[in-house]
């Protein structure tokens, strides 16, 4: 049983079937083989930091994936990552010359990896240059910039994919076949603690402009598309409450510690929490009317760990971003579907809910949502 279900996942990270986001009443995955032997997308890193680093270590692993420009602002680092990878000097740009991508046949997609802030105004950049576009998340700092981010990579005719890695996690999605195939029965409850105690108070997370906000923009964001994908249906209702214990290091605009409920068509609700002032909160819980998971960490680097009414979650570990990067590969040159999507749109829902989210908090009042 167990062996069975393995190879369902390994070939169910990216699924031929091309269907909205469905309720497990509804949803029946058709899982096709990946396609790790076709052509490689050619992938531009913009932003070279902590991330950035991960990514490109992971990416050394992909079948479809591989880097070969890089966008920086850091003359040093371009140096040194062109020696590491060994990407050519015409592949390399800076902030202000990047649009010149667009004569580049070296380079197929652009892989946003800078402060939140940015996203908006680099992804239509891109997509004016004619690249597909990956952006790391969140996609933007409000769902207007998000609509706005949207509408330019359909205009170009490029793809625009958010990097939401668990997406492609082999534990997650199999969490999720248990859920579309009715294992833990109709969807009653769902738990989602995300959050960390920030330090430097100096960085950019803690920079309203930069970042859009505060936890909820960088970590918060984990239990709102969490709960989405777990539960298996968008929410219609948000409510939410702000708490902060140093108004000097979170500034107004940056939020400290926000917990918020969701309320799902189906009837099931959401208790999440959001922090930068708490460790060890990486953490998801769901429970149905036939059984429940546990996992953590949920959304960490991983290994995620955790079990279900069956028992433990034993699916193998590899790093996320391999698996990501080559999932969006296919996705972007096979044009394959994935289990749950990463495309612009599911970078919008989250940022229509954390819209809602702020609003919610300012208020008092609770949010009706139409995503
Ligand atoms: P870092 O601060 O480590 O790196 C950001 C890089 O962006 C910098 O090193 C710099 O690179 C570039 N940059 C351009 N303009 C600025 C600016 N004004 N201020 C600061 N940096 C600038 O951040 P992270 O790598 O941790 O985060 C980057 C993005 O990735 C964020 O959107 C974040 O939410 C996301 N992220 C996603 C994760 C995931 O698991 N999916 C995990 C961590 C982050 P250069 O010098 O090359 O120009």
């Amino acid at each position: 049983m167990r062996n069975s279900r393995r190879n369902f996942l390994q070939q169910l990270a990216v699924s031929a079937a091309a269907m909205p986001f469905l309720t497990f009443e509804q949803q029946a995955y058709t899982p096709v083989p990946h396609n790790r032997q076709g052509r490689v997308l050619r992938v531009a890193l913009m932003g070279l930091g902590g991330y950035a680093t991960r990514v490109a270590e992971a990416m050394q692993s992909c079948k479809r994936a591989k880097i070969t420009g890089l966008i920086s602002g850091t003359p040093a680092k371009i140096k040194e990552w062109q020696a590491k990878y060994n990407i050519p000097e015409k592949n390399c740009y800076n902030y202000e010359t990047f649009d010149q991508v667009k004569d580049n046949p070296d380079i197929d997609a652009v892989y946003v990896i800078t402060p939140n802030g940015l996203h908006h105004d680099q992804v239509i950049r891109i997509a004016r240059a004619g690249k597909h576009v990956i952006c790391e998340k969140p996609m933007a700092i409000n769902a207007r910039e998000g609509q706005e981010m949207v509408d330019a990579c359909r205009e170009a005719g490029v793809k625009l994919l958010v990097g939401y890695r668990m997406h492609f996690e082999p534990n997650t999605l199999e969490v999720i076949r248990m859920r579309s195939a009715g294992e833990f029965g109709k969807i009653m409850f769902f738990q989602g603690l995300s959050g960390f105690k920030i330090g430097d108070p100096t960085q950019w997370r803690l920079d309203k402009t930069l970042a859009g906000g505060g936890a909820m923009m960088d970590i918060g964001i984990y239990s709102i598309n969490g709960s989405r994908y777990m539960v298996g249906e968008d929410p219609i209702w948000v409510t939410a409450q702000e708490t902060k214990t140093d108004e000097v290091k979170f500034k107004a605009g940056v939020d400290e510690t926000i917990q918020f409920q969701l309320g799902f068509p189906g009837g099931a609700v959401a208790s999440c929490l959001s922090t930068y002032n708490m460790n060890y909160l990486d953490r998801f819980f769901m429970t149905g009317e036939k059984g429940f998971v546990e996992m953590q960490p949920s959304t960490g680097y991983g290994p995620i760990k955790g079990r279900t009414h069956q028992g433990a979650l034993a699916q193998p570990h590899v790093m996320h971003q391999t698996l990501q990067m080559d999932g969006m590969a296919e996705i972007i040159l096979d044009d394959s579907q994935p289990v749950v999507p990463v495309d612009g749109l599911e970078g919008l829902k989250d940022l229509k809910i954390i819209d809602a989210i702020y609003a919610a908090c300012a208020t008092g009042q609770r949010q009706k949502l139409s995503l």
